[in-house]
């Protein structure tokens, strides 16, 4: 037989994850000779040699592709027959129409991580260690391909040693692009008070001893600015609150290995598993006796504490065992309040110098800011909460065929969405965008998102709420490019998203159960608890939970003690028939400031949202009057139900209302009666999953549906989703929830551009 010839093509996240290594390791394997490039589309390979030789590389690749590729296609044609002196990796080709996912970062591989500690290693306690299976990736592209020229290591030229490594197929390192050493890369400097205090080796000292005598730092890491202090020093904690302007907010918590992180808390193997993946995130974690100590310093009320893994060479070195120092250090966003966070050094000099009493900084440029993710496990199933470093850009792949498009997301949470074929790329968490620092980022992530992915967006969408931010920037682009612009209503991008999440196509229709905080609806009332007969094109709104005022809209969201009195009216029941809680924190005037804004309505929109009862029922039965972050309250409510209670409030059906007074009548009583309050709550929990499962049956029933996506924000509720899943399993319906954006609005710009794309016909098989 002669020898033959053949091209494969193959995509998805196929760039600076080791791939062209591993084909040119099986060429040498398979005697073949021939190619491989990169270019904007994938990978590209063609194959010179016996023709059961090809079929064997080919077969052998398949099924043992570099462990951090993540391969969308695969295929082969064959090609004239022409030989090759050897098997070489070619220059990398562009073309400007074509376009391929980008690899997110990459926490340190075990490896480098030994390397990292071994004295005889040239790169023994570097920093920024690296190689072709972990490293910065998606931070410091600024272009594709993605070679080192198109990366923020640009302006670090190679030094000898560490060329020969990357042009050595057998190296580890070869064609890795950040790759660096202490002779050619980055390297750390320590500074206070604006003042060059230490570089190198003794920079790390000298942060080591600020954090050991209780300072807080400002540390550049791999996506942007941490503010760092030891998490066992009340004194460091409160100044660090009263400084970043974050009363109750929990802080994240690192520390050096698994081993200390179980002495404060429960580690299950799915847990672990994360927490040690290429992706390290922030995951909460049940607490230990101990654990529960140091959540009253770093996570008041809640019953779970944010962990996470050092993820660079940097936090393994700063964060190094040795007596005295900190065994746990609080990583939390270097930003003010709800700014987002600082990522360049003049950036964290200018916005962190009140905030931080010294500054671990480093030369690597940070090309886009990325947060910490944070995920966490319900019955052995990872739930994003937040979605950044580790998993974006990672598309989703759509079962049709879309146009350029953008979504822009909505207030809180935000996260964009730019389609183009295939892809849905939904953006890193951007942050609240309530001001202006986070408008120009969400901009500036958008403009980068278009260059990277090269899409020109042909169609817009945004949130139906006409004052949001996100909104206001997609009608002035629409109107500025002469755009088509679809306002998708928020609880139907929620659905719709869940949707597309599993895999469930424009075709299929669901029983959507929209739990949630705020959305504004067609209506013009606060949605967000809301029964939906949806598919991606529309929806029907079958069944709501029952108005409710919202006595000065924005104030009670941040006082529900305000929603507290609402309630209690609303259900017929005097204010003053029981010493409620609610008393502390309203005057006699503000209680009939209220009385008569729910009278009249001034300034009083009403609610369905579950989210706002949440808040209300917890200050009713003596949990926070006043919240200083969204869901506290809601938190603060689950972590003190009774896990034991089985009775339930009763939420009856009325004209596609869902009742909610009958419950705050029940609540009242029980209060009355000296009930505790995680029994209430308890009680509360199990009446929402029986009503979840009810109106389920009834749109069953009527439609014949047995899919149920559940989506929203009240869903990172970890009892109410896991008790929820397990009785609507039971009443044989199957169910969905998001997978691999968050429940809450972080995934809402997959779900609008999903909606503007079947409304406006823009799909294609
Ligand atoms: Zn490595
Ligand atoms: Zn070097
Ligand atoms: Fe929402």
């Amino acid at each position: 037989m002669p020898p033959i010839n053949k091209r494969l093509h193959i995509t998805g996240i196929v760039q600076g994850v080791g791939f062209r290594p591993t084909v040119f390791n099986l060429a040498g394997k398979y005697q073949l000779t021939g190619w491989v490039l990169n270019n904007a589309h994938g990978v590209e390979i063609e194959l010179h040699g016996a023709a059961e030789q090809i079929q064997a590389f080919t077969q052998d690749l398949r099924q043992n592709p570099p462990p951090l590729a993540i391969i969308d296609s695969f295929s082969e044609e064959d090609a004239p027959a022409i030989p090759f002196a050897d098997f070489q990796i070619r220059h990398s080709e562009d073309n400007a129409s074509e376009f391929l996912p980008v690899s997110p970062d990459l926490t340190i591989c075990p490896d480098c991580e030994r390397e990292l500690f071994d004295p005889s290693n040239r790169r023994f306690r570097y920093p920024f260690i690296n190689c072709t299976h972990c490293g910065p990736r998606f931070s410091i592209v600024r272009g594709i391909p993605y070679d080192r020229p198109n990366t923020s290591m640009a302006g670090f030229p190679l030094c000898p040693d560490c060329a020969s490594e990357y042009h050595d197929p057998t190296n580890r390192r070869f064609h890795a692009q950040p790759i660096a050493c202490p002779v050619c890369g980055p390297h750390i400097w320590y500074e206070e008070g604006g003042q060059l205090e230490a570089d190198r080796e003794t920079a790390l000292q000298a942060a080591r001893s600020a954090l050991s005598s209780g300072k807080i730092l400002a540390v550049k890491g791999l996506g942007g600015f941490h503010l760092v202090c030891d998490a066992q020093n009340p004194q460091a904690l409160e100044e660090l609150r009263a400084r970043k302007r974050r009363s109750g907010k929990p802080f994240a918590l690192m520390a050096f290995n698994l081993k200390v992180i179980q002495k404060f808390a429960r580690v299950s193997p799915e847990e672990q598993k994360l927490l040690t993946s290429t992706v390290s995130p922030i995951v909460l974690l049940e607490l230990t006796p101990q654990g529960k100590e140091l959540a009253k310093l770093v996570a008041p009320d809640q019953n779970r504490l944010g962990f996470m893994l050092p993820y660079t060479p940097l936090h393994l070195l700063l964060l190094e065992p040795a007596p005295n120092f900190p065994e746990v250090l609080v990583m939390t966003s270097g930003n003010l309040s709800e700014e987002p966070i600082a990522f360049t050094n003049e950036d964290a000099r200018q916005r962190l110098s009140n905030l931080a009493d010294g500054f671990l900084l480093h030369d690597r440029p940070i090309h886009m800011r990325v947060d910490d993710s944070v995920v966490s496990i319900i019955d052995g199933t990872p739930h994003l909460q937040r979605r950044a470093r580790g998993y974006a850009p990672l598309p989703v792949q759509l079962p049709v065929s879309a146009i350029p498009s953008l979504a822009c997301g909505t207030e809180l949470k935000n996260t964009f969405c730019l389609a183009r074929e295939r892809y849905a790329f939904v953006s890193h968490h951007i942050g609240d965008l309530e001001n202006q620092e986070t408008l120009t980022a969400f901009e500036a992530a958008i403009s980068h998102y278009e260059r990277i992915f090269r899409i020109q967006p042909q169609l817009l969408a945004a949130d139906l709420h006409p004052d949001y931010l996100a909104s206001r920037y997609a009608r002035q682009r629409a109107a500025d490019e002469n755009l088509p612009l679809v306002e998708v209503q928020h609880h139907h991008a929620h659905i719709a998203s869940c949707m597309a999440d599993n895999g469930l196509s424009h075709l299929a229709q669901v029983i959507g159960l929209a739990f949630d905080g705020t959305g504004y609806g067609t209506d013009g009332k606060i949605w967000g608890g809301e029964v939906l007969l949806a598919n991606w094109g529309g929806f029907e709104r079958l069944f709501h939970f029952e108005y409710m005022p919202l006595p000065g809209g924005e104030a009670a969201v941040r006082k529900p003690a305000r929603m507290a009195y609402s309630l209690t009216l609303q259900a017929g029941i005097d204010p003053n028939r029981f010493p409620f809680r609610f008393h502390h924190a309203l005057d006699a005037q503000e209680q009939a400031a209220i009385a008569s804004q729910i009278k009249t309505g001034f300034n009083t929109p009403l609610t369905s949202s579950l989210g706002r009862l949440f808040d209300g029922v917890a200050a009713l039965i003596g949990l926070h009057q006043q919240i200083t972050y969204e869901a506290q309250n809601a938190i603060a409510l689950e972590a003190i139900a009774d896990p034991d209670e089985k009775v339930r409030y009763d939420f009856p059906l009325q004209d596609g209302q869902i009742l909610v007074t009958p419950a705050i009548r029940a609540i009242v009583r029980d209060l009355e009666q000296k009930v505790s309050p995680g029994v209430i709550s308890a009680r509360f929990h199990n009446g929402l999953t029986a009503c979840a499962v009810t109106v389920s049956e009834k749109v069953r029933a009527q439609t014949g549906l047995r899919q149920v996506a559940l989506s929203g924000g009240v869903w990172q509720n970890k009892t109410l989703i896991k008790q929820t899943i397990s009785a609507l399993n039971a009443s044989g319906f199957e169910v969905l929830f998001p997978r691999k954006l968050p429940t809450n609005d972080g995934g809402v710009s997959l779900g609008q551009i999903l909606v503007a794309l079947a409304v406006s016909g823009n799909l294609k098989e």
